[in-house]
């Protein structure tokens, strides 16, 4: 069965679109740690990080620091954190988090935005890109 992030590349399911090339896609994360918290996520679905290709792998690595850059132009924050997880959703993502307390990266301290706002946050994103 194909992973939510599969429904998500298919257009079967919206998504918050931040970026998009050939292998990889970015979106904001549904359930945010902060505001722009996205997922860098490759589109051939594979479950565990260390198991692609290290070239896929590396390019994930250069498209992901390509939406920090964007995302650090976007959202005032401290830095860009990184984290790669994958427990709920058995489909490779790197999340990049803009943070400033290490609260931000635990993953229990929840922000909500409403549908405008992350409209807004997504192409003002894709505007830094
Ligand atoms: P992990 O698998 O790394 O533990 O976490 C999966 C992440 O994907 C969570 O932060 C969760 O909020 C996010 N997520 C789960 N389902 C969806 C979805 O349908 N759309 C979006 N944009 N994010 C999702």
């Amino acid at each position: 069965m194909s992973s939510i992030f599969t429904k998500i590349i298919l257009g079967e399911i919206p998504c918050y679109k931040v970026a998009e090339d050939e292998h990889f896609i970015a979106f904001l994360d549904i359930n945010p740690n902060a505001k722009g918290h996205t997922l860098c996520v490759p589109k051939k679905e594979i479950n565990r990080i260390f198991d692609m290709e290290e070239s896929h792998y590396l390019e994930l690595m250069r498209f992901s620091r390509k939406v920090a850059k964007a995302l650090e132009k976007t959202i005032p924050c401290d830095r860009i954190g990184i984290s790669v997880i994958g427990l709920e959703v058995p489909h490779v993502h790197v999340h990049l988090i803009p943070i400033n307390e290490m609260k931000d990266m635990t993953f229990q301290h929840k922000v909500k935005l409403s549908g405008e706002e992350m409209e807004a946050l997504a192409k003002s994103i894709q505007e830094s890109l």
